[in-house]
């Protein structure tokens, strides 16, 4: 392996609304475009009114997955972790608001397009806050990728009848797919390597033809095919890989491309920080301050757990049926350590249901 093997190659060969098609050579990047690019998706659910036939944690759970408008969300939102304010603010969270009722005898569906972004009441708090995120959305930021767009078929939520309604107030917030799959923003990754099986690191049944039977893929253009006398290289590595990212429209497939790739470089930087003898300097603070980098920082625990302790935290809302309390639903199941439904004390994704607090 010379030199240039090692450097990182992308070639583009096609780019459309929510698809590119490239070549990558000597980079690993589909588990970081799946896993750690942020977005924005509805987190925390509070029904004031739910008379359809759909329990609130259900509807709950299909608001969490709808994808929202996350351009630019590396800097135009923070997480409510980084956040000064107690639970959401507008530089950590947008809401929306769905509020639909069916007064025909025929079936309306409640679909994406009723979903609603409505300024949040910030109240005591947008004094306190002082940053550059809400310049740096864009128009449609926070919104429902494809509302009213012709030939976007809107994304359905549920189907109420006459006398049915639903009012809904969702805060939607900042998060990565390592937590909830509702915040990748990739639909499909796909990727290819050594369309020859060069490398022999499958085996192809077939009946009487391996070459018939098994048509080359049209990523075999871009690689030298094999002479019949080549003897078998058993030291050969991949590193030429052909990948497809389709993304479900919260950003478009170039940021995710382009996203992906500063993550990697970000975690590589942080590993060789990482693996550096530690200074004495380094050593001073001891104890939690150690040398150690922030490895995997986006994962550190959230501030949110004061949320479900306190239904309180929405004031005037009430839902009926519901004993009285204020029901607020989370979206995100309690994925392990990373906080949310972590420790009983918090309300969130706790096995005890409290205030009406749920895990979708
Ligand atoms: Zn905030």
């Amino acid at each position: 392996m010379n030199s240039t093997d090692s450097e990182p190659i992308v070639r583009v060969r096609e780019v459309k609304k929510d698809k590119v098609n490239f070549v990558l050579e000597n980079v690993d990047l589909a588990r970081v475009v799946m896993a750690d690019i942020p977005t924005v998706a509805i987190d925390l659910v509070e029904f004031e009114a739910n008379t359809s036939v759909l329990p609130d944690e259900y509807i709950a759970h299909r608001l969490g997955q709808i994808p929202l408008i996350s351009t630019n969300c590396d800097e135009a939102i923070r997480y409510t972790r980084d956040c000064t304010c107690l639970s959401q603010c507008s530089y950590c969270a947008v809401q929306l608001r769905l509020d639909v009722a069916c007064n025909d005898d025929t079936t309306m569906e409640v679909t994406s397009n009723h979903l609603e972004v409505v300024p949040l009441d910030d109240y005591m708090q947008e004094e306190i806050q002082h940053g550059e995120e809400k310049a740096k959305r864009t128009q449609w930021f926070g919104h429902p990728v494809g509302k009213n767009e012709p030939g976007t078929p809107p994304v359905l939520i549920c189907k109420i009848r006459k006398g049915q309604e639903l009012r809904v107030k969702c805060i939607a917030k900042k998060g990565i797919a390592k937590e909830h799959a509702k915040w990748s923003p990739c639909s499909a990754v796909s990727f290819e390597y050594d369309p020859y099986n060069k490398l022999r690191h499958t085996s192809y049944w077939y009946e009487s033809d391996i070459q018939a039977e098994w048509p080359l893929s049209e990523n075999a253009q871009e690689e030298e095919p094999p002479r019949d006398d080549e003897p078998f290289d058993f030291n050969a590595k991949p590193n030429k890989f052909y990948l497809e990212i389709e993304t479900d429209g919260s950003l478009a497939p170039q940021d995710v491309v382009e996203k992906g790739l500063n993550e990697l470089q970000a975690k590589l930087a942080n590993l060789i920080l990482g693996l550096k003898e530690p200074t004495d300097e380094d050593m001073g603070g001891g104890g939690a301050g150690g040398p150690m980098p922030a490895w995997g920082a986006p994962a550190a625990a959230p501030a949110e757990s004061t949320w479900g302790t306190a239904g309180s935290s929405w004031p005037g809302g009430s839902s009926p049926g519901r004993g009285g309390a204020t029901s607020a639903y989370s979206s995100s199941p309690g994925t392990g350590g990373s906080g949310w439904g972590g420790g009983a004390a918090s309300g969130w994704g706790s096995p005890e249901r409290q205030v009406g607090s749920w895990t979708a």
